[in-house]
């Protein structure tokens, strides 16, 4: 396993919003993101309402000890402003507090002799917001591919196999961390523009959007 060298965090409550506007009138949650060179902090939205992304040199803490993780946690935010102070003291309060690095594995086959591995477990995947919609198709192809081979466990496996290499490959090379927390104030200078040129952001969407429509995935007949 490769370590990207980005780690997230994430807590559930209590979320500092005071003064923030957290709903718009037809109902969709309000997320706040800050930035400083490394380090992303999102307060609110429907999902993680304390999230955390930043670079580190070290994974300094240990993955079986909760207390160490929140240690290293703050060490990385200590001092950086806005509402993290707050931000911080809930993840000390949240028995559901979650922290983890961004890294990868290369998986060169997602079958070995009778066992096939599918969702996470099979593709690797890092942060980014595929891994749901990859392990559903993964079932479904798997799935199809043995009702297909009707009892020729061997075929349908390689098939399955081959049949997921392109769907998966964007786990294989994303890396969301440099995106997330950029490194310097010119990037996220960047990013940010990026993001408020609608031409730019339609781009990147219509990307996305290719990534997430397979058309080489067959219809099965599941009979
Ligand atoms: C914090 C966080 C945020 C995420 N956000 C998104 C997102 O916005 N969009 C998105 O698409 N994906 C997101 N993901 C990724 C997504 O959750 C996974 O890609 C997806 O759940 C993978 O499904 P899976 O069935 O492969 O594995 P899982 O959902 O992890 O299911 C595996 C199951 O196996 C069980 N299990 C483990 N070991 C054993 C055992 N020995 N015996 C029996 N059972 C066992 C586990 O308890 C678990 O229920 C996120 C993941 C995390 C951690």
């Amino acid at each position: 396993m490769t370590t990207l060298g980005h780690y997230y965090a994430l807590a559930s409550g209590p979320v500092p919003t005071a003064g923030l506007e957290t709903r718009r009138p037809d109902g969709r949650a309000v997320a706040y993101a800050f930035n400083t060179p490394g380090r992303l902090v999102v307060l609110g939205g429907h999902k993680a309402p304390n999230l955390f992304v930043f670079k580190a040199e070290q994974p300094d803490y240990d993955r079986s000890d909760i207390p160490s993780q929140r240690r290293f946690l703050e060490a990385h935010f200590d001092g950086v402003g806005w509402r993290v102070a707050q931000m911080l003291e809930a993840c000390r309060e949240d028995p559901d507090f979650y922290l983890d690095e961004l890294a990868r594995t290369r998986m060169t086959s997602f079958t070995r002799g009778r066992v096939a591995l599918l969702g996470d477990a099979g593709y690797a995947n890092t942060l980014g917001g595929f891994g749901t919609g990859l392990a559903l198709i993964g079932a479904y192809v798997l799935a199809g591919e043995l009702v297909a081979a009707r009892g020729e466990h061997a075929a349908a496996l390689a098939s399955y196999n081959e049949r997921m290499r392109k769907p998966t490959k964007i786990a294989r090379s994303g890396n969301a961390g440099p995106f997330l927390a950029p490194p310097t104030h010119r990037r996220i200078k960047l990013r940010d523009w990026a993001f408020a040129h609608r031409l730019v952001a339609r781009t990147m969407i219509r990307a996305a959007d290719a990534f997430a429509t397979e058309a080489s995935i067959p219809t099965y007949s599941m009979r």
